[in-house]
């Protein structure tokens, strides 16, 4: 099926696209990323992994790949990481390999990591990579949020809004923001920017040879 890009209907492929995802906690980024990965074809999650302990719910392999430390640090000494970093005292890292296969046969990867990591993706994959910072409506509604997940302990999560205020500093290094007040109008703006960028001429290997070919066509 065509995704609307000339490249399929020419044959030729588009590049494959880095399209990452932040916010603090509590701001309905795994839920953006969940409704993302099931509406849109041809792209996929990266799944990271992590030395923080499992919450309830989760499953090793489809949210995390849950590592200890040493396992951890094996994995960055071997390269196996296209960017870490300690987030909560814990490290969490994007596996590389799944990445650039993917890429390579120009699907489009989702990422959901903090900031230091998009800053080292970025260093490392430029233009590839597409950033989009969330913001809660509020305080008051994030910290509604965090409560209602009950994952987390009352500890936990009153560590979590002091973070908060940290990582939304650092909105000014993304290409987009989206105020996350509505799920589904949240979810429309983020889809809307995946898909314009999808569509940007310059990801669009061979529309040249493309539109020289239907160019004869009309001329001859
Ligand atoms: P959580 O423990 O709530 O699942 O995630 C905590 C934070 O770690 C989130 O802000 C999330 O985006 C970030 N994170 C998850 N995976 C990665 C990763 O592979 N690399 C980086 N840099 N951050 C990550």
């Amino acid at each position: 099926m065509s995704d609307g890009t000339a490249g399929s209907y020419s044959g030729v492929e588009r590049r494959g696209l880095m399209f990452v995802l932040s916010s603090p906690s509590g701001a309905g980024k795994t839920t953006l990323s969940r409704m993302l990965v099931e509406q849109m074809p041809g792209l996929q999650m990266s799944v990271s992994a992590t030395t923080r302990p499992m919450r309830p719910g989760e499953v090793d392999g489809r949210d995390y790949y849950f590592v200890d430390r040493p396992k951890f640090d094996e994995m960055v000494g071997a390269g196996e990481f296209l960017e870490w970093a300690n987030v909560f005292d814990n490290r969490y890292g994007t596996p590389r390999a799944p990445v650039e296969a993917a890429l390579a046969v120009g699907r489009d990867v989702l990422f959901d990591i903090d900031w230091q990591g998009t800053q080292q993706l970025r260093s490392r994959a430029g233009s590839d990579v597409v950033s989009v910072f969330i913001l809660p409506p509020s305080v008051q509604a994030l910290e509604h949020r965090l409560h209602t997940r009950a994952q987390d302990s009352h500890e936990v999560i009153r560590g979590r809004m002091k973070k908060a205020g940290d990582e939304m500093s650092h909105f000014d290094a993304y290409d987009y923001i989206v105020v996350n007040d509505n799920i589904g109008v949240a979810f429309e703006s983020v889809r809307s920017i995946l898909r314009a960028e999808q569509l940007k001429r310059e990801r669009q290997v061979g529309l040249d040879a493309f539109v020289r070919g239907m160019r004869q066509q009309l001329e001859g």
